[in-house]
């Protein structure tokens, strides 16, 4: 065959790796982006002239996927972990470093001193009942993470050590996350262990060496350039601004391309596909669910931070009535490139925080909506809060808001790929990437990415 014509739509890091799997296969590639930059999820933010990450600001470990990615493009030398020391939780009557042995806040060990400390002697005991206790539940059932967790080690554990995690980080409670979606081995390890916290533990002891997350210096925007730069390189044609609709799309599918790969959410890559007529343009309504998310960064001037006081961060349960915020992220104890940026460029005791608002399920509370100014004053407030110092206001140096609507992944999104894919019009081969299909984050959906493609071009 001469050289394949492809055709990606939506420039987030799904399109920006297919259109290099494409591109480096020999595909003559164009890549369409609506918006005006590069990276979707993966974005740059500066303080007085510093850069780091406004959204996605690591890559899960637990495989090599990743790694293995960054070293094919030159960036192995860049990737770097996180500061061990690990983050804090906060909840109504204090603050404590998160248990050591956990995955999304369940324990592994529930006689743990940090689990006893944060949960207090009664509720540890209903914990560590799930040692013991058997197993009612079996493999055809589909529960949610919530369900397992107060059945196996009591609601105190979902409320005081799941619910800040899954809120704060996962933008889901306890009760409406899937349990797979969670964490796709959790629930058969559980069965196969007859409990919970042996197979949290048993995950963790099989999980790679070092930290579970990295990044790279400078942070993942930089992922973002390397590919943008390799893609100029391999010959591929980047337009930005660039929407595609099935209304303006109809070159794709007549004969112009014979690759066509939508790199957009389930419901947005359907209309594409679909157009109005066709059954699979209807949107999954799990597409439809996702949440919105206000970061607010700021940089301060802040010698009582120099000890790192929460670590690299603060996780907030709900029931904390006195801190808005859902969590915050202390960017320059967690990463050492932002603390060298910093120093170099400002001097020192100079620290970059991100505090996130907007709870999933929560009406009335500061996030997605809410304008700057509420979010400004409100991370004004928090701060002293959230690091247990007395930072004022006029210590703060420099901020920026930036919000994100997060797009839930979901079993019927997933489901869509195929029918999309027999959607194909004549000719053209038609295959979808990104979030929707592969789940939430780049060690989910680079590799999925990457497969989808070289399958396609076998
Ligand atoms: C605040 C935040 C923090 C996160 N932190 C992490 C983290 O630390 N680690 C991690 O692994 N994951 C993290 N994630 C999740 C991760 O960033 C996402 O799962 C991932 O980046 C999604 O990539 P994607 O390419 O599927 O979609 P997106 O990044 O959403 O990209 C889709 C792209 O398509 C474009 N587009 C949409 N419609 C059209 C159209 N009609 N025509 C052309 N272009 C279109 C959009 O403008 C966008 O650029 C975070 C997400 C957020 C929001």
């Amino acid at each position: 065959m001469s050289q394949p014509r492809a055709a990606v739509v939506g420039g987030g890091i799904a399109g920006l790796t297919a259109a290099w799997e494409l591109a480096r296969s020999g595909a003559a590639v164009e890549l369409f982006e609506a918006t005006d930059r590069l990276g979707g999820s993966i974005a740059p933010v500066a303080l007085a002239g510093i850069k780091a990450d406004a959204g996605a600001e690591a890559f899960a470990t637990r495989t090599p996927a990743v790694r293995d990615f960054l070293s094919e493009l030159g960036l192995a030398e860049r990737i770097v972990s996180p500061n061990p020391a690990g983050a804090w939780l906060q909840l109504p009557e204090l603050a404590a470093p998160l248990p050591a042995t956990g995955i999304m806040g369940i324990p592994g060990d529930p006689e743990a001193a940090d689990v006893l400390a944060l949960l207090g002697p009664e509720a540890a005991r209903r914990a560590a009942e799930d040692l013991t206790a058997e197993m009612t539940w079996t493999p055809g059932q589909a529960p949610t993470l919530g369900e397992v967790v107060a059945d196996r080690m009591g609601s105190a554990v979902v409320d005081r050590l799941v619910a800040p995690i899954t809120t704060g980080v996962h933008s889901a409670g306890p009760h409406q996350l899937s349990i797979r979606t969670a964490h796709p081995k959790l629930y058969d390890r559980m069965l196969e262990e007859g409990s919970l916290a042996r197979a949290v533990a048993g995950i963790r002891a099989s999980a790679p060496a070092g930290s579970a997350v990295q990044s790279l210096t400078g942070g993942m925007n930089t992922l973002v350039t390397a590919l943008q730069e390799q893609l100029a390189e391999l010959g591929a044609q980047v337009h930005l601004n660039h929407s595609l609709r099935h209304s303006d799309s109809h070159f794709l599918w007549e004969g112009d391309y014979d690759v066509v790969v939508p790199a957009l959410d389930a419901a947005q890559a359907a209309q594409l596909i679909g157009g109005d007529e066709q059954p699979v343009q209807q949107t999954p309504p799990a597409a439809q669910t996702g949440t919105g998310v206000a970061l607010v960064s700021l940089l301060v001037h802040a010698p009582e931070l120099d000890s790192h006081p929460r670590g690299t961060g603060m996780l907030v349960a709900p029931q904390v009535t006195d801190i808005r915020a859902k969590a915050m992220t202390h960017i320059s104890a967690k990463w050492s490139w932002a603390a060298e940026a910093l120093q170099e460029n400002l001097g020192s005791s100079h620290h970059l925080l991100r505090l996130s608002y907007g709870r999933a399920g929560e009406t009335g509370g500061l996030g997605f909506d809410s304008t700057d100014e509420q979010l400004h004053a409100a991370a004004l407030t928090d701060l002293p809060w959230l690091t247990g110092t007395s930072i004022s206001p006029e210590r703060v140096l420099d901020h920026t808001v930036v919000r994100w609507r997060r797009g839930a992944a979901s079993e019927a999104a997933r489901s869509l790929r195929e029918s999309l894919a027999t959607s194909a019009q004549t000719g053209t081969r038609i295959a979808v990437v990104g979030e929707s299909y592969a789940g939430t984050g780049l060690a989910q959906i680079i590799p999925d990415a990457r497969e989808v493609i070289q399958s396609l071009l076998k």
